[in-house]
């Protein structure tokens, strides 16, 4: 059945009597048809489960005609229950002469619109008039079918942000529903699950995963998860601005490329509400746009891009490179890119993991801003990521309150984002300023704030506080397979050679490459290299510049 099909609002029946059943979806259609689709029902709990389809389809119910005397349910109790999934669909009983007085009595319990006295015939008469009706009351309703992937979770469950910002910063529209909003309610019912069991991730195909991981919401929302062939040119893993760079240039010059990214591809900026300063565009560009231009570079080019996998390890073997996945997998290569950035640092104070994704919450300003409408919100840092997001959350929250423990922005801040934050009237920004402990049971509640110097502490009400206090790379898997410096960046050509010598175990008769690691074939672009200038416009030219060594490379391999 085409999609079109699909989405044309439904007329359910529901008979016992199949000659009746069929005789009823018979006339429905042929007066109907084309606008509407007419499903055939033999009883009231198949009813109920086609209608639990329906849901989690996204479908509309315009109308429901249900028999009365149906020997499993009757059409009172079956309609009485519909309409906990379907509240906006009309609803009519058929019922013989014998049945009126329980009709009538259900008009009160169901909030009935007829009941309508069989037989039917003729149509014309006694039928259409009362289904055009029907539908003329669903219309006002103004329904709209649901073409996306819906999202029930709680506002307040870690699991359920995971999933949201995964979505959000892959560019996958979704609908989010509350666990407590009617309509949420009624999809949880029509999976069988409790409200607990969140969140619920609903395909428009009605599928749904109920408490799904990243990786099973990536491939059900269409993300690839898995590469089509088993040997590359180049893996690049890491999906920020060097490694999506790195895949444009590879793909385009004809190597057989695949990205691998863990969360979502943009890395940090990605995350940025506005960059300002990336060359071509003078009025700025958000993270995301830039982000899904440069995806959709890469995939025109060719390029594979893996969503939602993490590399856990890097195997050297004599001919090849193996990349292996934390659950297993492996893809192997002639050369790796190493561009995986550097991930926030997490703030070490009590209570700060357990509300992670509860009110503390690391960068996904973007995802988060919107549910910060008229609160007050905490941030935590005072160099230019935290400036931007607190610009950026200024315009949805009431207020917003910088907390830096620095006692000036100037050494930390670019000057034109401490411009705009003197300009705007509802950030304030605390110098000399840190938080010590984050408090609250199901959500974060408040925070206790220490004066430096002073030590004077003080407790406030807070539900929000998003963190940008630094970032280190996250390199601790490539211990004893390229050469790190002490914060764990990874050293690349001149940076191998401070003693004069070649790195230990280097096996080719040449130097590394400059952007190469001590392992010959692996490069590294962006922030994870040492000595790197942490930008979006050099971790592109990095990535750019990869290619070519990866190149020569190849032909010297
Ligand atoms: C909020 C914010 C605003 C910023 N604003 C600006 C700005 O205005 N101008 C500017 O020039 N710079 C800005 N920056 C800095 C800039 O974004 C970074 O320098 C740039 O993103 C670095 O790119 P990268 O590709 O090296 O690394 P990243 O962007 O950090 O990307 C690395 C990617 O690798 C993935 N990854 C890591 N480990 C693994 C693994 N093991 N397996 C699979 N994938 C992995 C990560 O999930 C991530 O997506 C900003 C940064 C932030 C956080």
């Amino acid at each position: 059945m085409g999609t079109d099909t699909e989405k044309k609002p439904i007329l359910l029946t529901v008979d016992d009597d199949p000659g009746v059943s069929r005789a009823v979806a018979r006339d429905l259609r042929r007066q109907y048809g084309e606008s509407y689709r007419i499903v055939r029902t033999e009883s009231g709990p198949q009813a109920l489960e086609t209608l639990r389809e329906l849901k989690l389809r996204g479908d509309l119910v315009a109308v429901m005609l249900a028999d009365h005397r149906m020997p499993d349910m009757s059409g009172l109790e079956f309609l009485e229950e519909a309409m906990d999934l379907f509240p906006q669909a009309r609803r009519a009983l058929l019922t013989a002469y014998a049945d009126t007085d329980a009709a009538i009595q259900a008009i009160n319990v169901v909030d009935l619109d007829h009941c309508r006295l069989k037989p039917w015939d003729p149509p014309e008469e006694k039928l259409y008039p009362v289904v055009d009706s029907l539908i003329e009351m669903w219309q006002a309703s103004d329904e709209k079918p649901v073409t996306q992937t819906q999202v029930v979770g709680h506002r307040w469950s870690a699991r359920s942000f995971e999933v949201r910002d995964f979505l959000a910063r892959n560019s996958v529209p979704y609908k989010w529903l509350s666990s407590e909003d009617p309509e949420g309610e009624r999809l949880l019912k029509a999976a069988g699950v409790g409200p607990t069991e969140i969140p619920l991730v609903v395909t428009p195909d009605s599928d749904y995963l109920i408490a799904p991981t990243i990786a099973e919401v990536a491939a059900r929302v269409g993300l690839s998860t898995e590469p089509t062939t088993d040997f590359y040119d180049a893996v690049i893993i890491g999906g920020g601005p060097a490694g999506l760079g790195a895949a444009v240039y590879a793909a385009s010059e004809g190597l057989r490329t695949v990205l691998v990214e863990r969360q979502a591809t943009g890395g940090q900026a990605g995350q940025s509400s506005r960059i300002e300063n990336y060359l071509g565009f003078p009025d700025g560009v958000t993270g995301s746009q830039l982000t899904d231009r440069a995806r959709r570079q890469a995939l025109k080019f060719g390029a594979e891009i893996l969503t939602a996998r993490d590399v856990v390890g890097l195997d050297l073997r004599p001919s090849s490179r193996a990349v292996r996945f934390d659950d297993g997998g492996e893809v192997v290569a002639h050369s790796v890119l190493l561009a995986t950035g550097i991930s926030y640092r997490k703030l070490e104070i009590p209570g700060a993991d357990e509300l992670t994704g509860r009110g503390v919450f690391y960068g996904s300003t973007i995802t988060e801003a919107p549910w910060c409408s008229g609160d007050d919100v905490y941030m935590v840092g005072g160099a230019n990521s935290a400036g931007q997001a607190a610009v950026y959350l200024s315009r949805h929250a009431r207020k917003v309150t910088l907390l830096v423990r620095a006692d000036n922005l100037e050494r930390s801040m670019s000057y034109y984002l401490i411009r705009q934050i003197a300009d705007i009237p509802n950030i304030e920004v605390r110098l000399s300023s840190e938080v010590v402990e984050a408090r609250g049971d199901d959500h974060l509640e408040e925070l206790t704030l220490c004066a430096r110097g002073s030590g004077k502490t003080e407790t406030v009400p807070a539900t929000y506080l998003f963190v940008f206090i630094g970032a280190a790379p996250r390199t601790e898997w490539l211990e004893g397979i390229v050469q790190r410096d002490e914060n764990g960046f990874v050293l690349t050509g001149p940076d191998l050679r401070t003693t004069g010598q070649r790195p230990r175990g280097w096996n080719v008769d040449r130097d590394p490459y400059y952007l190469e690691a001590s392992a010959p074939g692996v490069f590294a672009a962006g922030d994870v290299r040492a000595n790197s200038v942490k930008r979006v416009a050099s971790a592109v030219g990095e990535g750019a510049m990869a290619v070519q060594l990866i190149h020569s490379y190849l032909e010297h391999q």
